[in-house]
């Protein structure tokens, strides 16, 4: 065996582009368009003058963070887990969560859907099944009841809304999932939630099985600090601290969490800026629709549009060209679909300035 052999081979995962010229209208990987809470800046003002916020090991419990959102969310604290943004709690729940699945009960997920969940099932070698959605993108709750579809499962994880279509689940058909699959764990990725979804945190109340996954990176305009977090019972969240704190236990910096906090107690804003970009949204599906684009509802801050006389990869071009980045994947089912995030009124305006002149 050469030392090649021997070495764990992945394929990553292969995120938006990050432009580096100035003047671009970018609404490629979801960002929010507008500042983070006052506070985070006040925050990051006070760590200027503060040589033991960089000098000392951070707090690897996050507890202000911590207390902050479960103030806000109505939890305990010990129902809480903060990570690096989403992607490390969610790593971190594939390694802890998904342990038992295998080729009979293999991990559960959408065929479209987040693309690093392939990725980080392959990277810890669990089995894992791709469950297509209807045509209407929707995803059919049926199919992740063993009784109903026939298929064990060792675990389920969808994102609600999903990307990249926005499609929300209602929360009757999330609470079939959980309740018929009480021996395995159930995650919800909310990434999407704030922008007018219903979150399944009420369910937690009854099933100890679920576990919520949130992130401050869309609606609380903080992707660069790298927040996000889950909530679960004491229990599940307690075997999520034993594998973090087996693998890494310093992992958010200390002006992280102290901006994170000084968001995470902004309910004001954070409404406020959740409110606008959902408006934004629907002006914008409006003016979409009168364009004669085709879209499932979006529940999310996104739209993913498709047009009938043209191909995805083309139209992206000709925004490209036009100084506007969207993102395009060039999947099966999805190949003619455009994910447009929401950016401000003015820059959606633009985008369907230049559509308009696209499609002349
Ligand atoms: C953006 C996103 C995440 C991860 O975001 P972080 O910046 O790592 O918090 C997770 N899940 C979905 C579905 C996303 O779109």
């Amino acid at each position: 065996m050469s030392w090649e052999d021997r070495i764990r081979k992945v394929e990553p995962y292969v995120a938006g582009e990050q432009p580096k010229e100035k003047d671009i209208i970018k609404l490629n990987t979801n960002e929010c368009p507008y500042p983070p809470a006052p506070g985070v800046e006040a925050a990051i003002r006070d760590l200027a003058g503060d040589s033991s916020a960089l000098r000392l090991y951070p707090d690897m419990d996050a507890t202000p963070l911590v207390e902050a959102l479960a103030a806000q969310y109505h939890v305990k604290p010990d129902q809480l887990f903060v990570g690096v943004g989403s992607d490390d709690v969610l790593a971190l729940c594939f390694l802890t969560f998904f342990a038992g699945c295998t080729e009979e009960e293999p991990l559960l997920f959408p065929d479209i859907t987040y693309s690093f969940y392939d990725v980080w099932a392959s990277l810890y070698r669990i089995p894992f099944r791709r469950i297509p959605l209807k045509d209407d993108f929707s995803i059919d709750p049926a199919d992740y009841i063993p009784a109903k579809s026939g298929q064990a499962c060792g675990g389920i994880i969808f994102p609600n809304p999903n990307a990249p279509t926005g499609v929300e689940l209602g929360q009757e058909a999330v609470e079939q999932i959980v309740a018929a699959n009480p021996d395995c764990i159930v995650i919800v990725d909310e990434a999407y939630v704030d922008f007018g979804a219903k979150t399944a945190l009420p369910l937690l109340e009854k099933y100890d099985n679920l576990l919520v996954v949130q992130t401050f990176s869309k609606s609380r305009a903080m992707a660069g600090a790298r927040v996000g977090f889950a909530i679960g019972n004491e229990k599940l969240i307690g075997y999520l601290k034993d594998v973090k704190f087996s693998f890494n236990s310093y992992t958010m910096n200390l002006p992280s969490i102290r901006i994170g906090t000084a968001s995470a107690k902004d309910a004001a804003w954070f409404a406020e800026t959740t409110g606008r970009i959902a408006a934004t949204r629907e002006r914008f599906k409006a003016e979409l629709r009168a364009l004669g684009f085709e879209f499932p509802d979006s529940r999310a801050n996104f739209v993913f549009a498709r047009h009938p006389a043209f191909s995805g990869a083309d139209l992206q071009a000709a925004l490209r060209a036009r100084r506007i980045i969207v993102r395009h994947f060039n999947k099966p089912r999805i190949s003619d679909y455009l994910r447009i995030t929401i950016g401000t009124d003015d820059q959606m305006d633009r985008v369907v300035d230049a559509l308009r002149e696209i499609l002349a």
